[in-house]
């Protein structure tokens, strides 16, 4: 066998099957673009679902790739598999060649036997084939994939098995595209059997770890009806699926994914800072496993923009990251360390997935932020845990409440996964579907939860069926209603459909909400983050009984194929078959599109002023403002604020052009196109290029050849912008905080928007200079000069008030009460304070060294003080003021208080009699 390099291997497969006519395709994004149901991709098959369901295709008919993969939550979670066995990761990569109606399972079988037996030179002896046989009893046994695998050359005739539906045969959902699956598996020999010498189903799907299952190929090749019936796809298709560790760690001769070449740099890494050898590392090696595992995932999952968080995809990125910490603490290991190890992994992978180097900072940083944040909490944490679990230990239970979990994330940061990981480290352990619920109850009531929220569609199926009802009257073509909200903003039409309340009709009524279908739409549908067009429909006939008109405030597409347009009639009475005209309210859109190419302005000024960190994490792009988030860990200060709002006003004041055009999207990636994570993009992408400058160039020339002009920013993006960046007008940032962490947030005004914020701006400024009774210019000095002179009257108010106060006070020395020997003075002072009544309780201890007693009070506060000779005759402060009602303490020569404003001369009347009370 050679001796090959993990990326050796994984080229080898890209190779290979491009000689046999395949294109290589980039993974997608571990965040499914444009498919809510997924939190992560973990397969290969995610990227091409729309074309096995047939809502669209690609240029090629065959393809290969290596995709990134995330098994960490729903359907697929190997994540209790991970550190404790060394062939399942949470974040792996699946090698996958396509077949899109194009060749079968006598060329996908074929190939896989060639490349593993003759390019790689795995023993053919040791090759096992599982294929289809239906325990239903519904679904023909899959022979003709048995009887290929028999007829390849040195392939052993009795290591073809076959197994039932659990094993061997897929479908994408409960109906639909589906098919049976063969899977090869490698026997590794006896000596990896775990489990040699017990009682157990040592084969393949067996018990132990002496078989590997390395490859899937699937053969998509029926639709399955909710009637349970099964008829053949006109178009057959091939997805497969190999484990790119398992095959590197087959061909590299070790026994464990985490021995291959992938994982070296990162072991390394951390033997470095445990100061283990080899060998004590492989003696307790799941930690090990575990924090590499993590790393490598989190370092993935950051690249691709999800940021550590408290919900949905964040949540995982949190998780994964604070249990590769924790799992650190085993092995000795104190400060944050994760970045350490996500470099390897960035050295590692960083050719392959440019990404990881692209965002390394970003990586890097979160890492070490999150395990700082983890750290401060996790002891109170876990001390906090362990009492729960005695305690349920002690009332003889097994299992802690989930919703007390949710109580130590909420509180500690402990995540489910980790609290687990406590638990069952002493046998003992939680309620997952409590502690869900809990997260539920927590996101709902704190207004979030809707990242993952409805996903809509549920009512697909009904305008699916009406799609086909207007492909039989030929009223549509098969890709459905044209969409082009990049040109005209007025499109002539005949109504094709009307739905109310969920059904057909044939015509609606004054103030009906409708959903109107047309054949071809100028109005933009929200994506992108750029919002919905508003206009009009508005029939032909403008007057007369057939005149009518609808307003359109949003449109979707409903199903593959059908966009609808949603409004309220306000005029007439719409009907189908009515021929009309659609239009976009273009002073809307207008302020719209200019919001959209000041965001390409804004990002590439973010990226200029904060670094190429600085990535884009979502957007607003609404009539009246913008808003942006970007992934920046800091609060960025007024200074760099102000010269992103400057960058942006100069980029608009250059007056560049802004070009669209549409490319393949290999070609614009090439090219160097900005592409935003989770976003879908076909293969023919849109982009919009501004120009450094276009004084050479008309317009024409342009459109022809821009790639020779410098690019100022250059984006994949479907949405519509203006021509020229003049046309924005100006750029104002209105506020800049944080979104999550880790994450900021822009929130600008545009063209009109800004005319809007100046004018108010200005107009506030007019009323203010018109009060002061000065020019605009002047307000400043002027409000500096009213501030000083405010603190001068402060000054002198509180003199005076001292001065009245003492007043009053000389005054009521006067009235000084005598009780034995002792003089007592119990007085209100009006609108004085603290410090003042302090002032006088000193004056009163100079007049009265000896025997006296006084109570002094302004509003609710009371200060009562007593000279030392009568603290030593039982006599204290703090006593005095509570027998007359009061409540505080103090010294017990002085004391300091509250009392109840409406008792204040009732209270003040029994100090006499309280004194003589304590008076030994
Ligand atoms: P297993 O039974 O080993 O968990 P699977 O049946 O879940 O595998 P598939 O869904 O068929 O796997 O995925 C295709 C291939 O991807 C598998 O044959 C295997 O080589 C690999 N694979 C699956 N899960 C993981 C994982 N968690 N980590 C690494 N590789 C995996
Ligand atoms: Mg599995």
């Amino acid at each position: 066998m050679k001796k090959l390099t993990g990326n050796q291997i994984r080229q080898d497969f890209i190779d290979f099957f491009v000689e046999h006519g395949h294109t290589a395709v980039p993974s997608m994004s571990l965040v499914p673009g444009g498919d809510a149901t997924l939190l992560f991709t973990n397969s290969g098959m995610v990227q091409f679902k729309d074309v096995f369901v047939g809502t669209d295709s690609r240029p090629y008919k065959r393809a290969v790739d290596s995709q990134k993969c995330m098994r960490v939550a729903g359907k697929h979670n190997d994540l209790e598999d991970v550190g404790r066995d060394d062939t399942h990761h949470t974040f792996f990569e699946m090698l996958g060649n396509w077949s899109f109606g194009d060749y079968y399972k006598k060329e996908a079988i074929g190939w896989s036997w060639q490349l593993l037996t003759e390019v790689w030179g795995l023993p053919k002896d040791k090759l096992y084939a599982t294929c289809f046989q239906d325990d239903k009893g519904n679904v023909p046994q899959d022979d003709e994939a048995a009887d290929i695998w028999k007829a390849q050359p040195g392939f052993d005739p009795s290591h073809v098995l076959f197994y039932g539906r659990k094993e061997n045969f897929w479908q994408m959902a409960e109906f639909g595209p589906c098919g049976p699956c063969s899977e090869i598996h490698l026997d590794l020999g006896e000596e990896r059997d775990n489990l040699r010498g017990t009682d157990h189903v040592c084969g393949v799907n067996g018990e132990c770890t002496r078989f590997l299952e390395l490859w899937n190929n699937v053969f998509i090749q029926y639709n399955l009806f909710e009637d349970g019936r099964l008829e053949p796809l006109p178009a057959k298709h091939v997805d497969t699926g190999m484990g790119f560790e398992r095959i590197v760690s087959v061909l590299q001769g070790v026994d464990s994914n985490y021995k291959t070449d992938l994982f070296t740099g990162s072991l390394d890494v951390l033997r470095s800072l445990t100061g283990h050898t080899e060998k004590e590392m492989l003696a307790n090696f799941t930690p090990y496993r575990v924090i590499c595992d993590h790393a490598r995932s989190a370092a993935f999952l950051i690249a691709d923009g999800v940021v550590p968080g408290n919900g949905g995809r964040n949540y995982v990125t949190r998780m994964i990251i604070r249990r590769g910490a924790r799992f650190g603490t085993k092995i000795g290991l104190k400060e944050p360390f994760l970045a350490k190890v996500a470099e390897a992994v960035i050295a590692e992978y960083g050719d392959f997935y440019p990404e990881l180097e692209k965002n390394k900072v970003t990586i890097l940083d979160n890492l070490t932020r999150e395990e700082v944040r983890f750290a401060r909490t996790v002891e109170a944490g876990t001390a906090h845990l362990e009492n729960l679990l005695s305690e349920i230990r002690a009332a003889n239970q097994t299992t802690l409440d989930g919703h007390k979990a949710f109580d130590l994330y909420s509180t500690y940061g402990l995540p489910f996964e980790i609290s687990r990981d406590i638990a069952r480290e002493l046998g003992l352990d939680i309620d997952e579907k409590g502690f869900s619920e809990a997260k539920e109850e927590h996101s709902k009531a704190s207004g979030g939860g809707k990242a993952m929220g409805k996903l809509g569609g549920e009512d697909s199926e009904f305008f699916a069926n009406i799609f086909k009802d207007l492909l039989a009257k030929n009223k549509l073509g098969k890709d459905g209603i044209e969409y082009d909200p990049y040109n005209s903003p007025k499109v002539d039409g005949e109504v094709l459909a009307i739905i109310v309340n969920g059904e057909s009709v044939s015509s609606a009524s004054l103030d009906d909400v409708v959903e109107v279908i047309l054949p071809k739409t100028g109005f933009y549908i929200e994506s992108g983050g750029q919002m919905n067009d508003e206009g009009y429909i508005r029939s032909l006939a403008l007057s007369g009984a057939e005149a009518w008109e609808i307003e359109v405030t949003s449109t979707r597409r409903a199903a593959a194929g059908i966009i609808t347009h949603i409004g309220q009639v306000i005029s007439g009475q719409p009907k189908v078959g009515d021929k009309v005209t659609a239009e976009v309210d273009t002073a809307r859109r207008h302020n719209i599109m200019r919001n959209h190419t000041a965001t390409h302005l804004l990002h590439k000024a973010l990226h200029a002023i904060l670094g190429d960190h600085a990535r884009q994490a979502g957007s607003l792009v609404a009539p009246t403002h913008l808003r942006f988030d970007f992934t920046q860990p800091d609060a960025m200060t007024p200074e760099q604020i102000e010269r992103v709002e400057k960058m942006v006003n100069e980029a608009i004041a250059a007056d560049m052009p802004v070009v669209k055009q549409t490319k393949s999207q290999d070609e614009a990636k090439k090219e160097g196109a900005m592409a935003l994570f989770g976003e879908k993009y076909g293969e023919i992408v849109r982009t919009i290029s501004i120009l450094e400058s276009d004084s050479l160039l008309s317009d024409k020339t342009q459109e022809q050849a821009p790639a020779v002009q410098s690019k100022y920013s250059y984006e994949l993006c479907g949405g519509t912008h203006i021509d020229r960046t003049s046309d924005i007008g100006a750029f104002l940032i209105v506020s800049e905080g944080s979104a999550a962490a880790g994450i900021r947030r822009i929130e600008a005004v545009t063209g009109r928007g800004a005319y809007e914020l100046i004018n108010k701006r200005f107009k506030t400024l007019k009323q203010t200079a018109g009060a002061l009774k000065s020019a605009v210019e002047e307000v400043p000095v002027k409000v500096d000069a009213l501030q000083d002179e405010v603190s001068e009257l402060k000054k002198e108010l509180a003199n005076l008030r001292a001065q009245s106060a003492l007043t009053t006070f000389n005054l009521q020395l006067a009235n000084l009460q005598i009780v034995k020997d002792v003089s007592v003075l119990a007085v209100e002072i009006p609108d004085s304070n603290v410090d003042t009544l302090r002032m006088l309780a000193d004056k009163f201890r100079e007049k009265y060294p000896k025997a006296g007693v006084a109570v002094l009070v302004t509003g609710s506060t009371i200060i009562a003080v007593v000279t030392e000779d009568l603290v030593k005759r039982g006599v204290k402060a703090g006593d005095i003021i509570q027998s007359i009602g009061g409540k505080g303490g103090g010294r017990p020569n002085l004391a300091q208080g509250s009392l109840h404003e409406n008792n204040v001369s009732d209270a003040l009347g029994k100090v006499a009699k309280a004194v003589e009370e304590k008076l030994k």
